[in-house]
């Protein structure tokens, strides 16, 4: 089989963390797979750039000084424990350490110019899987596979330049990746990408937005049409419920991929939005595996809907952090383009919408956003829509969370929502908005933020989802 197998930051974390994935890597060769490895930055090194990149920004040489040994550090004793051979250890740790040296030019070229754009931040982001991806590789050669590594921009990964949340030009990536990766397959050799990073036409450094290895793997996966994409991350699977709220949660053997992008949209732990697409259009499988318990099958997301008797609702998610504003008029029944205002300013400013719902009486609009989004939004909000007779009034409530429920059984279920709010309300929690999207494979639902665990418990002990 042709796979793609993209291992997450907690997968890479140290030396240990690269043997470990060493051997699910040549478990798989030796089963005659041929494989596509995409590696994300070691766990925490995406934020820590971050930091240092909003501290270089400052001004603050001391802590950028500090950042650089700290990183340097932590890749070189990777090396040490992963790699045994002596001159490979030599090469990659001349290879970290020139990579070190680029990091420090450019964040003290930050610190001295005092400005940070989406460009230069992309490319200072990019360095956590430009460091750990080497690595991954050189312990690859260290246990005798052959493999080399690539960036995404080697690998052949275009996107526009929206720098920070860039998107792929499908069609010229898909025909270069083929081009650059299925020679290398062809002799033999492992291929391994970094995760999260490509590049514009005229070869800027570009990322796919945070958690976007995932999104690497797809592309990559879809471009050579693979077999399977496996993400390899630290827990067993997609879980019906966030086991620290529930601790009787389940993984789930199988979902389908609508219902897995309902669940990534809302949040669920290790999985980029917009991953699933790519190889939801080619139909390429997608499972998510546990690096540290490689028995575990895990979740198999695919395109086949088999939705057994009885399986009614598949998991229940809570999304915090949120804020609900109201906008609300008597002057807004019956004027056609409230709706298409208040989201033509919601988007033009870059804020995402969660959710949504109109009462038909028309007078108010509701949505839920990122709290990160309330400032700007209300602002946004205020100067286009007050003072014209239409919108009276804005309000937030940041005091809200969201519980979001997935299943494609609830589609042409009667009953589903007369047993989810009869769940909750027994439990004594008020329900503030509610939205169904037509396609039926999810419910939501806003309560006070204090009210959200027992939300998601109630439902998840109506619906059985522990069995
Ligand atoms: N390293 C990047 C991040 O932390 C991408 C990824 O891990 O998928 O967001
Ligand atoms: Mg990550």
């Amino acid at each position: 089989m042709k796979l793609v197998m993209k291992f997450g930051g907690s997968s890479v974390a140290n030396g240990d963390c690269m043997k470990r994935v060493a051997k699910i890597v040549s478990d798989s060769v030796n089963q005659g797979n041929r494989l596509v490895v995409v590696v994300s930055a070691q766990e925490g090194v995406t934020d820590q750039l971050l930091e240092a990149s909003e501290e270089a920004k400052k001004g603050n040489l001391n802590y950028t000084r500090e950042f650089i040994e700290k990183i340097k550090e932590r890749h070189l004793n990777t090396v040490k424990d992963a790699i045994k051979n002596q001159s490979l250890k030599k090469e990659i740790e001349s290879i970290v350490k020139s990579i070190v040296e680029e990091i420090e030019k450019v964040l003290t070229g930050i610190a001295y110019l005092g400005e940070l754009t989406p460009k230069s931040l992309d490319y200072v982001l990019s360095f956590g899987e430009r460091l750990s991806t080497p690595i991954l590789c050189y312990s690859l050669l260290d246990i005798g596979l052959n493999s080399k590594f690539l960036s995404g921009k080697d690998a052949g990964i275009v996107t526009d330049s929206n720098y920070g949340e860039a998107r792929p030009l499908m069609g010229l990536t898909k025909y270069q990746v083929k081009q650059k990766l299925e020679p290398l397959l062809d002799k033999g050799i492992i291929p391994v990408v970094t995760g999260y990073i490509a590049s514009t036409q005229e070869g800027f450094i570009t990322t796919l937005g945070r958690g976007g290895s995932d999104y690497s793997a797809t592309i990559i996966g879809s471009s050579l049409n693979a077999d399977e994409i496996c993400i390899w991350t630290d827990v067993d699977g997609l879980m019906t419920a966030d086991p620290k709220i529930v601790p009787s949660a389940r993984t789930m053997p199988e979902i389908s991929f609508q219902e897995a992008i309902e669940m990534a949209l809302f949040g669920a732990k290790g999985l980029h939005p917009r991953a699933l697409e790519p190889a939801m259009e080619e139909g390429i499988p997608v499972r998510i595996r546990n690096t540290f318990n490689p028995q575990n099958p895990g979740t198999l997301i695919d395109n086949k809907q088999k939705i057994k008797a009885g399986e009614i609702v598949k998991a229940v998610n809570l999304i915090k952090n949120v804020s609900l504003v109201n906008i609300s008029g008597a002057g807004m029944v019956g004027a056609p383009g409230t709706a298409a205002k208040v989201f033509d300013v919601l988007g033009k400013n870059n804020v995402n919408v969660l959710m949504i719902s109109q009462s038909a009486s028309e007078a108010n609009i509701s949505f839920i956003i990122k709290k990160t989004c309330l400032g700007k939004a209300m602002s946004a909000l205020e100067i286009a829509l007050l003072g014209q007779g239409i919108v009276r009034e804005i309000t937030a409530d940041e005091d809200v969370c969201i519980v979001a429920i997935v299943g494609a059984g609830m589609r042409g279920t009667p009953g589903v929502a007369a047993r989810v709010f009869n769940a909750v309300a027994k439990k004594g929690v008020n329900v503030i908005m509610i939205s169904q999207g037509s396609s039926e494979l999810n419910i939501s639902f806003a309560v006070k933020e204090k009210d959200g665990e027992n939300a998601v418990k109630a439902i998840h002990e109506e619906f059985g989802l522990s069995k």
